[in-house]
């Protein structure tokens, strides 16, 4: 039995960990935050048959179901049954204020106050919203600096904004490239490029962490560089938010987005959070486009012609919100809440070591290409592995571990904080080590 010290560099404390199965069992034992997996239902159909229970590394993809979803869903369904059109106000949630109930948990999730963010649309629309505010380009400054392996539709969005300006997403869009055989990007190279092109560039938009190299960025250095050089810094938290620590407010993030349907649990389709910094909550003269909802809602129902915002991020609202879709999410965001994200991310730091660990021991069938380094990586470890890595994924898949598959070569693995175990991990190591005997 071999056993190995893997160095946290957040807080210098090294993981002593061991190559079994007990030892997996023995670190759930001891952990404070297992029971949590008991307000989750696993996906019955995922499991191999006549297997226990899937192994389910997925989270990052879609996070699985809060047992309580249904019952508040349900509520508000019987609600609206026997209340019509007085749930508004007099359902138990009143549907009226319904996003109001999520907004301090998501404050505590990300590191913001209150008035700095609002549950509202989906994310790529909360993308173009923001960018309608804070990409404001003139003829000198109207680049864009995003990563070269940006997620698809943050791609589409940001070519989108810049052709809607008028400028050639050609020349507008400047991508940030690791160094000649780096999966991952240097932080000195980030800061360089914003240097060198400083005063061309209107808006910095990272995601955080990347999703496909599991990548987290040193925020608060690139938001400083960024501003140091005159521009706006956004992220796109989709693989942030309930993964990472997040201190959005200090770090002076201009606007930030984020789903709720990864990490955050809320189901399919589920809502997005956005922020806005609070130096921005009273700025009226921004251009933003507009809805009822963000209209000063005392005066909302007055239905005057003039649209006068909320202050805050409430003021970038457009529609009455989804009341089912907001149920879900309280159900989530309320474990949250009970697990706070600093033990969340202390626990998900020692599962995913342990994965590493464990995968390490595989070397020669697969390699991890997101970063060693604790502090520049949440839950997920994305894994280049031997042969056809589509196949390969089937193929865990029929012994009941779920992973996924991105273009062209990873897998991504991710042993979430909030559900997994170390013996999820432990069992996903003997599949691929029974797989990298067979090569
Ligand atoms: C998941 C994800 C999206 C998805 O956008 P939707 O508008 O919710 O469909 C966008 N960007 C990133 C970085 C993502 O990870």
């Amino acid at each position: 039995m071999d056993s190995l010290k893997v160095k946290n560099e957040s807080n210098q404390m090294p993981y002593q960990f061991e190559n079994s199965l007990e030892f997996a069992k023995s670190l759930d034992q001891g952990d404070q935050l297992s029971h949590i997996r008991e307000q989750f239902i696993l996906p019955s159909d995922l499991a191999a048959s006549g297997g226990s229970s899937c192994v389910y590394l997925a989270g990052n993809s879609l996070g699985l179901q809060p047992r309580k979803a249904k019952e508040y869903i349900n509520a508000e369904l019987e609600d609206w049954a026997k209340l019509g059109v007085e749930g508004h106000l007099h359902a138990r949630h009143a549907w009226l204020p319904y996003h109001e109930f999520v907004t301090d948990m998501s404050a505590r999730l990300v590191g913001a106050k209150p008035s700095e963010v609002v549950v509202m649309n989906t994310l790529t629309v909360n993308l173009h919203l923001m960018m309608v505010s804070f990409y404001r380009p003139t003829k000198e400054r109207y680049k864009i600096v995003v990563e070269k392996n940006a997620f698809p539709s943050d791609q589409y969005a940001v070519a989108s904004q810049a052709s809607f300006h008028g400028f050639d997403p050609a020349t507008a869009i400047i991508e940030l490239t690791p160094r000649p055989g780096a999966d991952t990007l240097a932080t000195e190279d980030i800061l360089a490029t914003l240097k060198q092109h400083g005063g061309e560039v209107a808006l910095v938009l990272l995601g955080n962490v990347n999703y496909l190299t599991g990548q987290a960025f040193e925020v608060e250095k690139i938001a400083a560089e960024a501003h140091a050089q005159g521009a706006q810094f956004g992220l796109n938290l989709a693989h942030g938010a309930g993964n990472l620590e997040l201190k959005l407010h200090d770090w002076q993030v201009d606007f930030a987005v984020w789903c709720s349907y990864k990490y955050l649990n809320a189901g399919p389709g589920g809502l997005s959070g956005c922020f806005v910094h609070e130096k921005h909550g009273h700025s009226f003269d921004l251009p933003r486009f507009a809805g009822w909802w963000g209209h000063n809602k005392e005066e909302r129902f007055k239905m005057a012609p003039v649209f006068d915002p909320m202050p805050g991020a409430e003021g970038w609202q457009l529609s009455n919100p989804p009341i089912f879709q907001l149920a879900a999410l309280r159900a989530s965001l309320e474990l949250f809440d009970q697990a706070t994200m600093p033990k969340l991310r202390q626990r998900g730091d020692k599962l995913t070591a342990f994965m590493e660990y464990l995968l390490n021991s595989v070397e020669g069938f697969c390699s991890i290409i997101t970063p060693s380094d604790i502090a520049q990586r949440g839950s997920q470890l994305s894994i280049r592995f031997k042969g056809d890595g589509k196949e390969l994924l089937e193929q865990f898949k029929q012994k009941g571990v779920v992973c996924d598959f991105r273009e062209p070569d990873i897998i991504r693995a991710t042993p979430t904080a909030m559900y997994n175990t170390f013996e999820d991990v432990y069992r996903f190591y003997e599949v691929v080590k029974n797989f990298a005997g067979q090569k």
